[in-house]
């Protein structure tokens, strides 16, 4: 024994041993508990009220929102109490259309809440300047109209009302650096509260426009940005923040962009971490193959930029999928056609690409007439990788909580799947290492730490304890409020 305690190499190979040997006792008692929670979340599942549920799944640790339009995911109520916040937006001021037609020109109606900067509105003649009001004078009753103009909240909005007349609206608040890095911060606060612990929002550098109406430098913007970023309240959060540059696909100068995509993301590679391309795919001029060459020579040149794409976000069959495979993504965005292209679903069983899977996007904007229609639990039971992300939030006036809501209700999702979804969404994510290896390692504690919370007795009080936010979506799809 005493010459066991002085030989070194003996000490190693000894505590290896039990190293080894806890490590097999610590794996099957975890493997124990998992299997117990997935037992206990069958019953859960099976015996609370939706409401209930959904207080749980909001406290559930969540990993990675992957599939995420900055602008999008802006909760309405939050943008405009900072549009109308003199601190934040300094000397820019709006003004929105709360009538049309007056003045017999554009009498189109959907520009009722368009929302422009002082300096375009002073450039108009009286009577146009008379069909706007000032952002910060609305009653409070034309405030929530100027919010749910935002929204698709009501029956009969769908695809065109989103797509040409929600974004448009949007309009120079959209454009404001101040309002963008405020929208940011309070965006990364309303996703930290329910679990989600990392955004890579798409967004442009390109955008912003300054209070007298000149471009601003995307350089400053930047900043503006980043300062707004390094802020204690946005630190607190507990959301790490990554962008993508994001090009509109049927554009003219959509090659163009991508190159100017790639320079940018190549020189400011500590926040800007990926490309994605997005624009309606039944606009036939974003076909993906019109790019294909672009990305041959932009791979030519850089490193280890990822490449996110959307595809199949349409109602007919065709090949933007495995063709945007071809461009080089590792990431697909939707992929609603998937499962009308046998050789396409063959490749991704082997794990080639994950697929951002948006649920209630894909509802609202009626890629699926209901979930029996959509690909999801195929995709993710015949191993493609796969996570759920919210695409447009603030649009869809939800959350990542009624994505996984909607996954355990309409395609009953287990423990063990619902889990998987979280830790893809971290391991497919364009994070750098070794940020992405301690989320990994954070998000699994995290939810061994769930399963202990809820694992135990007293689930009611436990449930009471998570104060969780439902929004329009949730109430009106479920009949949720708080
Ligand atoms: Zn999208």
């Amino acid at each position: 024994m005493k010459s066991f305690l002085k030989s070194p190499m003996l000490w190693v190979l000894y505590a290896r041993r039990w190293a080894v040997f806890l490590g097999l006792v610590l794996a099957g008692f975890l493997s124990v508990r998992a299997e117990g929670f997935a037992t206990r979340f069958e019953e859960l599942k099976r015996s609370l009220p939706k409401s209930e549920l959904y207080r749980m799944l909001y406290a559930m640790p969540k990993g990675g929102d992957l599939h995420h339009h900055a602008g999008g995911c802006w909760r309405m109520e939050d943008l405009y109490s900072v549009a109308t916040n003199r601190s934040i937006v300094g000397t820019n001021r709006f003004y929105t259309r709360i009538r049309a037609g007056s003045c017999n020109t554009d009498t189109n109606e959907w520009t009722r809440f368009a929302t422009i900067s002082a300096f375009q509105w002073s450039a108009m003649d009286e009577c146009r300047r008379s069909e706007y009001a000032a952002l910060d004078s609305l009653s409070p009753a034309q405030a929530r109209e100027w919010m749910n103009s935002l929204r698709l909240d009501a029956p009969g909005e769908g695809r065109d009302e989103f797509f040409e007349r929600i974004w448009p609206r949007l309009g120079a608040v959209g454009r404001d650096a101040n309002i963008a890095a405020e929208m940011m911060v309070r965006t990364l606060q309303r996703y930290g509260a329910e679990g989600v612990r990392y955004i890579e929002a798409q967004t442009i550098p390109d955008l912003y426009v300054a209070a007298d109406g000149s471009m601003l430098n995307p350089e400053e913007g930047q900043r503006i940005l980043q300062r707004r970023l390094s802020q204690p309240d946005a630190r607190a959060s507990g959301v790490t923040l990554r962008l993508q540059f994001v090009v509109l696909r049927f554009t003219p100068n959509a090659v163009q962009r991508v190159e100017q995509a790639y320079d940018w993301v190549s020189r400011h590679r500590d926040t800007w971490v990926g490309i994605n391309m997005a624009g309606r795919e039944d606009n036939d001029k974003g076909h993906p193959r019109r790019f294909l060459e672009v990305y041959r020579k932009m791979r030519r040149q850089h490193s280890g930029i990822g490449l996110s794409i959307h595809a199949g976000e349409v109602d007919e069959p065709n090949a933007h999928m495995r063709d945007t495979l071809m461009l080089g993504a590792t990431r697909l965005g939707h992929g609603n056609n998937v499962l009308t292209d046998d050789d396409l679903v063959l490749h991704l069983r082997h794990g080639v690409a994950f697929v951002e899977i948006n649920l209630v996007s894909n509802l609202l904007l009626e890629y699926v007439g209901d979930y029996s229609q959509h690909h999801f639990a195929e995709m993710l039971r015949l191993g493609v990788p796969c996570g759920l992300s919210t695409d447009d939030s603030g649009m869809w006036d939800s959350g990542m909580t009624d994505e996984y809501l909607t996954a355990v209700s309409e395609f009953n999702l287990t423990w063990d799947e619902l889990v998987r979804c979280g830790r893809n969404s971290l391991q497919w994510s364009f994070l750098e290492e070794p940020a992405k290896a301690r989320l990994l390692a954070e998000y699994d504690r995290d939810i061994r730490a769930f399963e202990q919370r809820f694992g135990g007795d007293d689930v009611p009080s436990k449930l009471q304890a998570v104060k969780p936010v439902a929004y329009g979506f949730a109430r009106r799809r479920w009949g949720i409020a708080y």
